[in-house]
């Protein structure tokens, strides 16, 4: 086990700076996810810590050394493909020996390895079958256990639940969550799916162009994206934004966005006091929408009146599309509730959920 640092590490390919000055501290044992958009540079960072790119700057620390020019087969690491990159002509039992044997681990070690991984992920029956006799799930539990049996100092992971149809990919996600915390090896885990790093990362590392955007436990991103692109990016569906001039007088901060008023709560009021007279950027989320039966009295100026677009029943929950003041907002209604396109309902915005960000630069204002 070990903790892992990167150092201000930058990778560019040319032109492209794919990795543009991380510093993160994973800490020993600890499962951080690497998580961003398409191209956002996660995997590069994985293959820094892999030594399988060389990095342009900066330094790799794993434990307590300095890998940054140490060969891959050196650094401790053990990393799971997307693609589990099995042996074909090999059974189950020599795809996970194999790597043992290349680095001379006694017979008898690599045996007892070998049958107790295969325990862990209980395929023990599966030993002596070839890679094509088994199903996309049992292939990724080999290539888990090849991981394993190696015993190394960090696991490096690349969307090894991609390949997996959606039922098998979220009980595999279950299952290595408790496979990690039982193991308790520090584990790096890449992934563009902004669902899987929240329910497996105990933290999570947003990246974005390159650029680490923040680094925080999931409830904290969730609650307190400290800018837009992690407060629309974090979160299904995404948090509702849209632009609001800042109105002071009284005592009073409100947030004007067409016919929409809402009175700013007392713990805003400091933030948004620099911006009177000027415009923020407004992010609620869509269960901070509430849906109101009826047709109440405004209490506080919490509450708006907006048409419906569009109804989304989704079984749990119902999306409901309201036409908001600058483009649609969708509010998270209960189950089989009973609206039509056209219908004006009233919407309880759950005020100190509001977020507001700067719109030069797009930070959360705090
Ligand atoms: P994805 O989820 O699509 O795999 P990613 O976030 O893992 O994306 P990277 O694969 O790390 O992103 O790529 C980051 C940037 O670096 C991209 O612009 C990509 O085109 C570029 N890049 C990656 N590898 C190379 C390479 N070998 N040569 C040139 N450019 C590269």
């Amino acid at each position: 086990m070990a903790e892992v640092i990167y150092d201000h590490v930058t990778k560019r390919f040319d032109s492209v700076v794919a990795v543009n000055d991380l510093t993160l501290e994973v800490e020993d044992g600890e499962f951080l996810v690497l998580v961003g958009p398409s191209g956002c540079g996660k995997t590069t960072a994985l293959r820094c810590l892999a030594g399988l790119e060389e990095v342009t700057s900066g330094d790799i620390v794993i434990g307590d050394r300095v890998v940054t020019h140490i060969p891959p087969k050196d650094r401790d690491i053990a990393m799971v493909f997307q693609n589990y990159a099995l042996y074909p002509h090999m059974t189950v039992y020599d795809n996970m020996a194999f790597g043992l044997k290349l680095r001379k681990v006694p017979k008898q070690e690599i045996d007892r390895r070998v049958k107790e991984a295969a325990e862990i992920l209980g395929i023990q029956d599966l030993l002596n079958r070839k890679p094509r006799q088994l199903s996309g799930g049992q292939r990724q539990r080999v290539a888990l256990g090849r991981a394993i049996v190696r015993e190394p100092q960090v696991f490096l992971m690349d969307e090894p639940l991609s390949n997996l149809d959606a039922k098998l990919r979220v009980q595999t996600r279950g299952e290595l969550i408790k496979l990690q915390r039982r193991l308790g090896v520090t584990t790096i885990y890449v992934t563009h799916d902004q669902v899987e790093a929240m329910t497996m990362g105990h933290r999570i590392a947003v990246m974005n162009q390159g650029v680490l955007q923040q680094l925080d436990t999931p409830e904290n991103l969730y609650d307190r994206p400290a800018n837009l692109f992690v407060a629309t990016f974090i979160g299904s569906p995404a948090m509702n934004i849209f632009p609001a001039q800042v109105v002071g007088g009284d005592g009073t901060v409100q947030l004007v966005a067409g016919d929409v008023k809402l009175e700013a709560p007392p713990s805003h009021r400091n933030r948004l006091a620099d911006y009177v007279g000027r415009e923020v950027l407004v992010g609620i989320r869509p269960e901070d929408l509430e849906v109101v039966a009826g047709n109440p009295e405004s209490e506080g100026g919490d509450t708006v009146r907006l048409p419906v677009e569009l109804i989304e029943p989704l079984g749990a929950e119902t999306l409901v599309h309201l036409r908001g003041p600058a483009g649609t907002l969708i509010a998270q209604g209960e189950p089989r509730i009973h609206l039509d396109p056209g219908d004006v309902v009233t919407i309880r915005v759950r005020k100190d959920h509001l977020h507001t960000f700067d719109p030069q630069t797009e930070l959360a204002l705090f």
